[in-house]
């Protein structure tokens, strides 16, 4: 594997229609079957998958490779999801009809290295945050991410990497082992010191330290501006924005929004990494606002930004998650981020079926499912585009049957 640090960049090229595969699964019944008929392998025990042991041993002998089971979690299926699974709770996908990118031609995202050395691009960011952090806060786990849960339960799924930042997966079901591959947005890092620090007390000090934004949050919540992610049916709401898609408060503009220090950095300053002896400066304003005089102690989201590196303890935890699993799911993800689809591609390197249940293109699939034989029913490969939250309930329920009867 290279050694280059794995950056996370966006990827907003448009996406060919897919190919249904089999073509019986254009359908969503036709999907849950050709669905139940991947994923029924991984209701028996491992031993049992000879075939696909088999397979996977004429290989070649990569260290990453361990022989037979893959270490216990032999036979399973890896589920990894993306942001079309958690439309259905309300969150916007980036793509799609209703994503951020249709939506919001002018939308870019912050990159690690303008969040790392700009307090005016910190402060853009942490506005925007500001009044973005209720809707995410009040959204839930849907019946998709119940499923992958249930999946995990009845032994078909042994473990589920996701590029979601919205911590749902782990809240739905604590006990599968959960790669967060773009980290999550319910804590705050300092760059600093990598103290984390919970989101929820960070937005009210950003009330207190922001109160003309706070009444105005309070306003645009209360006539509904901020129930929708569509720049258009927000300003018909009352919300005022820039050309560029930013807020801004006649009296208190963005540039005047201030953001708290790292509490730990302000309390016991750490020392300089450089050796040059002495402390890092941290310092606040008399209401505790960051002073831009600092060195150090800056907050940050507790994800990937684009343009930063995914740290290696995670992308080893992937790489492992699709070692040690017999075959891989995609839902809700279009696998943009070379990340995720790395992952997908390391997959089908080692003989590994492969299936996508995902509204619209993915990236690049034809390297995925040129090769799958006409005879395949799902078992080698499905591809559908349908609702994650109506069909796999009912996958759910099949296989429990299933697993009842065996
Ligand atoms: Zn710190």
């Amino acid at each position: 594997m290279p050694r280059a640090p794995l950056l996370r960049v966006p990827y907003t090229d448009p996406l060919p229609a897919p190919k249904i595969i089999p073509t019986s699964a254009s359908t969503a019944s036709g999907a849950i079957a050709a669905l139940v008929d991947f994923l029924s392998p991984s209701l028996l025990p491992s031993k049992t998958s000879t075939s696909q042991t088999t397979a996977r041993s004429k290989l070649s002998t990569s260290p990453l490779y361990s022989s037979g089971d893959g270490g216990g979690g032999g036979g399973k299926t890896l589920l990894l999801t993306g942001a079309g699974i958690s439309v259905a709770s309300g969150l916007a996908d980036y793509r799609g009809t209703n994503g951020t990118y249709t939506l919001n031609k002018t939308y870019r995202p912050i990159y690690f290295n303008e969040f790392c050395e700009s307090h005016e691009a910190r402060k853009r960011y942490w506005a925007r945050s500001f009044l973005g952090w209720t809707n995410l806060e009040k959204a839930r786990p849907n019946k998709a991410h119940e499923a992958c849960g249930d999946l995990g339960q009845i032994g078909v799924v042994g473990s589920l990497i996701t590029q979601n930042v919205d911590s749902f997966h782990p809240t739905a079901h604590p006990h599968l082992p959960t790669t967060e591959l773009h980290g999550y947005l319910r804590s705050l890092v300092c760059l600093t010191c990598r103290s984390e620090y919970p989101r929820n007390t960070f937005q009210s000090q950003l009330s207190r330290l922001n109160p003309t934004w706070a009444a105005f949050l309070a306003e645009m919540l209360a006539c509904g501006a901020l129930d929708t992610e569509n720049p258009d049916e927000r300003r018909k709401k009352g919300l005022k924005t820039n050309p560029d898609g930013d807020v801004d408060i006649p009296d208190a503009p963005y540039t005047t929004f201030r953001y708290p220090a790292c509490p730990v950095c302000l309390e016991k300053p750490p020392k300089r990494a450089d050796g040059g002896g002495g402390t890092v400066r941290v310092q606040t304003d008399r209401d505790g606002a960051w002073d831009p005089k600092s060195e150090g102690g800056v907050l940050k989201p507790a994800v990937i930004m684009f343009g930063e590196s995914i740290p290696a303890a995670t992308k080893i935890a992937a790489e492992k998650a699709v070692d040690a699993a017999d075959r891989i799911l995609v839902v809700g993800s279009s696998l943009a981020t070379y990340s995720a689809w790395r992952l997908v591609k390391m997959a089908k390197e080692r003989h590994m079926p492969i299936g996508v249940l995902n509204m619209g293109g993915v990236r690049g699939e034809d390297a995925f499912f040129g090769d799958v034989e006409a005879a395949n029913t799902g078992r080698e490969a499905v591809r559908c585009s349908e609702n994650a939250e109506k069909v796999l309930p009912q996958v759910v329920r099949i296989l429990q049957e299933m697993k009842g009867r065996g």
